[in-house]
C-alpha cells in the first residue's frame, strides 16, 4: 500500500474549472494535486471545443473557397486534404499542452497522470499511467471528472464501433458518407463541417426537430441552412438497429411515421448526449450522492453531500459548456474562502458554431410558454440587417424577448454572422438591467451586424400591461 501524501486540495479530473481552481490555489501557496487520466487540460482543449472549432474553421474555409466565384474570385476544383486539417488541429493541441504544462509549473501544482478514485472520505488513490499507485489525501477534494459521449442501447450499435466526437476529430481522411446519430449541437456542427469537407452526410434525429430544446423557428432555420448545403436531415426517425462496421460499411435502420428506412453509409458518428464520468470513482466512500441520471448532487454553492467535497462542471449537472465550468471555478474559489456565491443567479449563454452560428442567452420563447410568462417578442430577419447586403450572409434572424410588464430584456436568440459576439452585447445590457429602448436608440456603427438592434427593438410591441 502506498504511503498517504497530504495536500490542501486534491482535484480529481483536470476539467475546465478544476484546473483553474488548482492553479489559483497553487499561486496562493496551497499544496495542490490534480489527477488526470488522459488529457492535459481536460476535454475542451483536447477533444471538444477547441479541436472541433479548429476543424469547423477549416470547413468554413473550404466552403468559402468553393463558393468564391460568387464573390468574384475564380478557383480551380476545391479539394480538402483531411491530413492537413487534422495536422493543423494537432499543432494547436500541442500548443495547448505546452501552455497547460507551463501553467502547472508556474503555479506549483502537481499534475499526476493516472486514474483516480476515492478510497476514503477524502482520500484518492491514483493508478498512475506509468505504473504504480499513489495515495493522496486532501483537506478538500474537488471532483471535475466531466462526461463522455453516450452510446445508446440500439441493437448492433456498439458492435458497429461508431465514432464519437473524439474519433471523428482524429479522422485524417474524408468519409464518403457520414451518418450522424443525434441532431443536437455536437451532431449538427460536425454534420455541417463534414459536408463542407466533401462528405455526403445524413443526420438522424428521433425527435420532431433538431436541437430539441430550441424554439421551433430556431431549429427550423438551422434545418433549412443544412438542407441548402445538402446535409440530409431525417426527423422523427428512431434508430432501431445498426448493421456493419463504421469505417467500412454501416447501415442504420430507422422507424419513421411513414415506415422503416435503411440509411447506408461509410462512417457512423454517435452524438446523442452525455453520460457523467461518475460511475467508477468510489463516490460511496465519501458519501457523495448522485441524482437519477448519474450526475453528482450539489447545492447551489457546488458542495456535494459529503463535507469538504466539492464538484465542478458537467459531472455535477452544470450546463454543458466550458464557460459554465469556468464559472463553477469562481464559485468554488470564493465559497472555499468563506464566500456566498451561487449557481442559481447566473446567466449562461451559449453558441453553436455552425455557419452561421446560433447564439442564445436568457429566456427562450419555449420556456416563456412553459412558464406561462407574458413576454413581448420581436424578430428581425438577417436579410433586414444592412451589413448582409454587402456580405450575402442573409440566412437567420435575431429574436428578442422583452418583459410584458417593463422594458427589461429577458432573452435573445440569433442565427447569423457573428451571432456570438452580437449576443454578448445583449447579455451585457441584460446584466446591466438596461431597458431595451436604450439599445434601440443607441447610435451603432454602420455597417456592423449589431446595427440590426435598431430595427429589431423597434419591432418590440408596445406594452399593454
Ligand atoms: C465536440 C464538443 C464540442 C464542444 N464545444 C464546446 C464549445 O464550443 N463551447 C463550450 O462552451 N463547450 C463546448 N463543449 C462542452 C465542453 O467541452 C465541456 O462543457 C467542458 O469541457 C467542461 O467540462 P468539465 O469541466 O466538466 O470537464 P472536462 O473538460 O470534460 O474534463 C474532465 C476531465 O476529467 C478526466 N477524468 C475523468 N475521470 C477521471 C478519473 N477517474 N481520474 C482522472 N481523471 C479523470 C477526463 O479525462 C477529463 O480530462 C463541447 C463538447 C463537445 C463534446
Amino acid at each position: 500500500m502506498s504511503q498517504t501524501e497530504q495536500f490542501d486540495v486534491v482535484v480529481l479530473g483536470s476539467g475546465q474549472g478544476g484546473k483553474l481552481l488548482a492553479w489559483h490555489l497553487g499561486r496562493f501557496g496551497k499544496k495542490v494535486a490534480v489527477v488526470e487520466r488522459r488529457w492535459i487540460g481536460g476535454s475542451c482543449p483536447a477533444v471538444a471545443c477547441l479541436p472541433s472549432k479548429n476543424e469547423l474553421w477549416s470547413a468554413r474555409i473550404a466552403h468559402l473557397v468553393r463558393n468564391a466565384a460568387q464573390f468574384g474570385t475564380q478557383t480551380d476544383t476545391v479539394k480538402t486534404n483531411m491530413g492537413r486539417v487534422h495536422g493543423r488541429k494537432e499543432d494547436m493541441i500541442d500548443r495547448e499542452i505546452a501552455f497547460h504544462l507551463n501553467a502547472y509549473k508556474q503555479s506549483g501544482v502537481e499534475l499526476l497522470m493516472g486514474t483516480g478514485r476515492f478510497v476514503g472520505p477524502k482520500a484518492i488513490q491514483v493508478a498512475l499511467n506509468d505504473g504504480g499507485t499513489r495515495l493522496l489525501e486532501g483537506d478538500s477534494i474537488v471532483i471535475n471528472v466531466g462526461s463522455r459521449a453516450a452510446v445508446p442501447d440500439i441493437p448492433g450499435l456498439k458492435a458497429a464501433r461508431p465514432l464519437t466526437h473524439i474519433e471523428a476529430l482524429e479522422l485524417d481522411y474524408l468519409p464518403s458518407h457520414l451518418i450522424v446519430l443525434g441532431g443536437g449541437y455536437v451532431g449538427v456542427e460536425m454534420a455541417q463541417a463534414y459536408r463542407r469537407f466533401g462528405s455526403q452526410v445524413t443526420v438522424i434525429e428521433p425527435g420532431p426537430q433538431l436541437m430539441g430544446r430550441e424554439d421551433a423557428d430556431v431549429s427550423e432555420e438551422i434545418r433549412g441552412i443544412l438542407s441548402r448545403e445538402a446535409v440530409g436531415v431525417l426527423l422523427n426517425a428512431k434508430p432501431v438497429s445498426v448493421d456493419g462496421l463504421s469505417g467500412d460499411a454501416v447501415a442504420v435502420t430507422v422507424r419513421t411515421p411513414s415506415g422503416d428506412r435503411k440509411i447506408e453509409g461509410s462512417e457512423l458518428l454517435v452524438a446523442t448526449g452525455r453520460v457523467a464520468n461518475t460511475a467508477a470513482i468510489g463516490l460511496d466512500e465519501p458519501g457523495v450522492e448522485l441524482d437519477a441520471r448519474g450526475f453528482i448532487r450539489v447545492n447551489e454553492r457546488l458542495e456535494t453531500t459529503a463535507p469538504g467535497v466539492w464538484a465542478i462542471g458537467e459531472c455535477c449537472g452544470s450546463p454543458q459548456f466550458t464557460h459554465a465550468s469556468v464559472d463553477d471555478f469562481r464559485i468554488v474559489r470564493d465559497n472555499m474562502a468563506g464566500g456566498a456565491r451561487r449557481t442559481d443567479d447566473r446567466l449562461i449563454p451559449y453558441v453553436m458554431f455552425t455557419d452561421p452560428p446560433l447564439a442564445h442567452v436568457g429566456l427562450s420563447e419555449r420556456e416563456a410558454e412553459r412558464l406561462d410568462m407574458p413576454v413581448r417578442i420581436a424578430k428581425l430577419p438577417m436579410s433586414n440587417v444592412l451589413r448582409t447586403a454587402a456580405t450575402d450572409e442573409t440566412a437567420g434572424f435575431m429574436k428578442v424577448l422583452v418583459s410584458a410588464e417593463d422594458d427589461r430584456i429577458l432573452g435573445f436568440s440569433m442565427i447569423g454572422s457573428e451571432a456570438g459576439e452580437v449576443m454578448a452585447v445583449i447579455q451585457t445590457a441584460m446584466i446591466a438591467g438596461m431597458p431595451y429602448p436604450k439599445l434601440r436608440d443607441a447610435v451603432i456603427a454602420h455597417l456592423t451586424v449589431s446595427e440590426g438592434f435598431g430595427p429589431l427593438f423597434a419591432n418590440v410591441p408596445a406594452r399593454s400591461m
